[in-house]
């Protein structure tokens, strides 16, 4: 089992419901074994930027599935939720990044792994802090904890 570390992301329509709707179906895959659960933050948009607030959170989940098939279950999770939203919400979005994947650094076509500029994001890297500070970044070999920047632009979510 590999220690992974998933970034979901959700701005348009009931975004709480939706990435309860993303975890649970998550939990239900099978080789994939959520561990811990992340608070949800709400990050306001910054400048001039008028697009919804972004809801995130972050999961640690054990796995015996190759980064590969993890990244197409997550893909056919986004897809399903998108359809469903489709409906009734019109455009909607539910991302979900594979941010860790043990101590592995992947680069390939189709994923890159750390996943790129999480380091930078405030909105990944506090929610991830929560669930994982002693874990070990493996391009900057340093803890989630010495990485992660406070920003008050990235406010726990209460619902
Ligand atoms: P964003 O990069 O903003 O999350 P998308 O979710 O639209 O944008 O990108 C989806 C594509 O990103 C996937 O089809 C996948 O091939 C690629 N990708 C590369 N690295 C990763 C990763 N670590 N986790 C998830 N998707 C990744
Ligand atoms: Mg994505």
């Amino acid at each position: 089992m590999v220690d992974v570390y998933l970034g979901l992301g959700s701005n348009i329509g009931n975004r709480a419901e939706q990435l309860k709707d993303a975890i649970e179906r998550i939990g239900q895959l099978n080789d994939v074994d959520i561990q811990h659960v992340s608070s949800m933050y709400e990050t306001k948009p910054v400048g001039y930027v008028a697009q919804p607030d972004f809801l995130n959170l972050c999961l640690h989940v054990k796995t015996t599935c190759t980064p590969e098939v993890l990244l197409e279950k997550c893909l056919t999770i986004e897809k399903d939720l998108h359809r469903v939203r489709k409906e009734r919400w019109g455009p909607r979005t539910m991302d979900i990044d594979i941010l860790l994947y043990g101590d592995k650094i992947i680069e390939t076509d189709r994923l890159t792994i750390p996943h790129p500029r999480m380091t930078e994001r405030a909105f990944v890297m506090i929610p991830l802090n929560e669930i994982a500070s002693q874990v070990v970044e493996p391009r900057s070999q340093k803890t989630i904890h010495s990485l992660v920047q406070s920003d008050e632009t990235v406010v726990k979510y209460e619902g």
